[in-house]
């Protein structure tokens, strides 16, 4: 089979197409027929070697769609043919987290893409239990539901979005970002995004904000956010936090721009604000997403389509300055 690989941890990351031996299932696990496969940073800092969880000649990618090829020994309620989205964290099941539901914090944790071969592929092996049935037709959107959505549905709960809320979302038009504009206006908040698309007022966003146009924007409105949602990092972070209401939370899931800052203790305690951290999601909470792609309730903004053999291009244009929206592999 044909698979995108890196051979050496570059930045930025270089992807080589190459041919592999078909992954034949293991007893518990099916191999998929991949046919959409999402393109995530987390992709692209793995091959670049930013998150040291995998070596070279790993296959990246986290999130895929496509069609049950074949199944191993012990693989009950699946069946080649079946139409599959992947839920990207390896979990096992057994520690105190995963008998709690926490699938995402599971002490044996590993990611799809990282810890075993990932989507950049004709096919991916995996156990069955990561693999959730959908409906034929749906198509490509499905095959977003693993990082993007996901990401974004686990953290509009931890923020504890709820009714009349001010919303501020930074990187609104990202690929978690646009998934959040949707999941808090679904809670009936009041949604803000920082981003220099105006598209984002169609999923979900009342207004959208220029960065450099939000501490005008903000000051002429005396507007205070009950929930900031800011994966971008960096001084951005300690930025975002001033925005608050008091007792307001501010939600991080990733550091895109830079991991630390500097950050002023006195408003924290002073006003009660609330930091939180989220990553990924639950798998319950993956079968809620999986729903909500495959009944229209939430979608992405595709940007671009590319071909496996053009993977490489692919990675890298997740940093293309007028990218707009997700990008997606067709295998
Ligand atoms: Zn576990």
């Amino acid at each position: 089979m044909k698979a995108a690989v890196y051979t050496a941890k570059n930045d930025p990351p270089h992807l080589e197409v190459v041919e592999l031996p078909y992954p034949e299932p293991r007893p518990g696990e099916v191999t998929v027929k991949l046919l959409y496969v999402g393109v995530n940073p987390i992709d692209y800092w793995i091959a670049g070697g930013r998150y040291p969880i995998a070596s070279p000649n790993r296959i990246v990618g986290s999130e895929g769609y496509g069609v049950i090829d074949s199944v191993g020994e012990d693989v009950e309620d699946l069946s080649v043919g079946d139409y599959v989205t992947i839920y990207p964290w390896l979990f096992c099941g057994s520690c105190r987290y995963c008998v709690n539901g926490l699938e995402n914090l599971c002490i044996n944790v590993g990611i799809v893409g990282g810890a075993v071969d990932g989507c950049y592929a004709e096919y991916i092996r995996l156990p069955a239990k990561n693999v959730v049935p959908v409906e034929s037709g749906v198509g490509e959107y499905l095959a977003v539901a693993g990082v993007s959505a996901l990401t974004a549905y686990h953290a509009v709960a931890i923020g504890d979005v709820s009714k009349g809320d001010n919303v501020l979302v930074y990187g609104a038009s990202g690929n978690v970002g646009m998934f959040i504009l949707q999941y808090a206006r679904f809670r009936d908040a009041n949604v803000y995004g920082v981003s220099r698309w105006s598209w984002i007022t169609e999923y979900g966003a009342l207004e959208r904000i220029h960065h450099e146009e939000l501490e005008k924007y903000v000051a002429d409105r005396r507007l205070e956010f009950d929930v900031i949602f800011n994966s971008l990092g960096g001084d951005l972070f300690s930025e975002s936090i001033r925005y608050l209401s008091r007792r307001g939370r501010i939600v991080t899931f990733g550091g895109l721009k830079n991991m630390s800052t500097e950050l002023d203790i006195a408003p924290i305690y002073r006003l009660e604000l609330r930091i939180y951290g989220s990553t990924g999601g639950t798998y319950k909470e993956f079968l809620e997403v999986v729903d909500h792609l495959s009944s229209g309730t939430v979608k992405p903004r595709i940007w671009r389509v590319y071909p496996l053999d053009m993977a490489d291009e692919a990675i890298k244009n997740l940093f293309h300055p007028e990218r707009s929206g997700k990008i997606l592999i067709k295998i």
